[in-house]
């Protein structure tokens, strides 16, 4: 079992680090959210100080932070790589952009550290449950020193490729899952006025060539499938707000390698003016509302 140090507590960060002490992990944490810190104690982590404390003597550290400053403000300006010791193996799990995630690389080797960018897919259901899907960025030796601790968190690790390419697929996927929502939505909504029961519409379109993750697992009208964020007053699940920036991530990359995104800019035009619209707290789902016109 590993010594970790486990930095970024949040809807993620928390459940994930609960799952490897779970599996006997020794765990060193550190949020700036006291509460956070609290609550791994509770289940048997140990408080670091600051993020030079919490990084010294783990042979693994673990981030999960909010978006690609963070993760900055982490790894190199809060010291992180600069405190490890020689060796240690980095797990950065937070969605950032490529270029971020790619100069994260860069410093970690620069320092004589191990990196893999591994965001993941799954949203605080995976994370609690432990079935997450890892995608990783990094060298073949950093993978398969990640995967047996990543194991424990998720139900699958996927080796992406080279630095950055965990958060190449991972902004691909999600801007696969915005475009599908807001189709599955829009089909819904025309289904209303022709006078289809949602019920029938999912029954057909399910097992029919307009099957997909958004409508077969996330259905955005409640009733068919009961899990889903509608049948919950479409609390989160994923956020708008999150979806939005990964929308805002593909389109960036989409630019700068001049790839023809067109769905996803609509996407990200769309999910916008949700936002605009005092929205970002709701489940990604609920932009169904915004489509019917209520
Ligand atoms: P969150 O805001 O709940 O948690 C982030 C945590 O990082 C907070 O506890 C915050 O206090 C901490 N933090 C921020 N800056 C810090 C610093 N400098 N030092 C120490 N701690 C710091 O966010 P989340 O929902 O856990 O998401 C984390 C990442 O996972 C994001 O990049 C998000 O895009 C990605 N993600 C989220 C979901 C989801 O469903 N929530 C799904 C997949 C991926």
């Amino acid at each position: 079992m590993a010594i970790i140090g486990f930095i970024g507590l949040g809807n993620m960060g928390g459940p994930m680090a609960e799952n490897l002490l779970k599996a006997g992990h020794e765990l060193r944490v550190f949020d700036l959210a006291q509460t956070s810190v609290d609550k791994a104690v509770a289940a048997g982590a140990s408080a670091a100080a600051s993020i030079p404390e919490v990084v010294k003597g783990a042979e693994v550290v673990v981030t999960m932070l909010p978006a690609g400053p963070h993760v900055r403000a982490v790894l190199t300006d809060g010291g992180a790589l600069a405190n490890a010791d020689y060796g240690t193996l980095f797990i950065e799990c937070s969605t950032i952009d490529v270029d971020t995630a790619r100069a994260m690389h860069a410093a970690a080797t620069e320092a004589g550290m191990e990196m893999v960018d591994a965001p993941v897919s799954g949203g605080t259901a995976g994370a609690a449950g432990a079935t997450l899907t890892f995608m990783m960025g990094g060298s073949e030796a950093a993978y398969e020193r990640a995967r047996p601790i990543c194991d424990k968190m998720g139900k699958a690790v996927i080796h992406a490729g080279g630095p950055g390419n965990g958060q190449a697929a991972k902004i691909c996927n999600n801007m696969i899952l915005g475009v599908t929502m807001i189709g599955v939505c829009e089909a819904l909504v025309l289904a209303e006025k022709l006078g289809l029961d949602h019920q029938k519409l999912y029954d057909i379109s399910s097992q029919s060539s307009g099957s997909c993750w958004s409508l077969n697992t996330y259905c955005p009208v409640p009733g068919p499938v009961p899990t889903s964020p509608a049948n919950n007053d479409y609390k989160p699940g994923f956020a708008a707000a999150m979806m939005e920036k990964d929308l805002k991530l593909a389109q960036a990359a989409a630019q700068s390698v001049g790839a023809a995104t067109p769905m996803g800019a609509a996407a990200l035009a769309l999910y916008g003016l949700f936002l605009n619209a005092g929205q970002g707290n709701v489940d990604f789902s609920g932009i169904i509302k915004m489509i019917r016109g209520n």
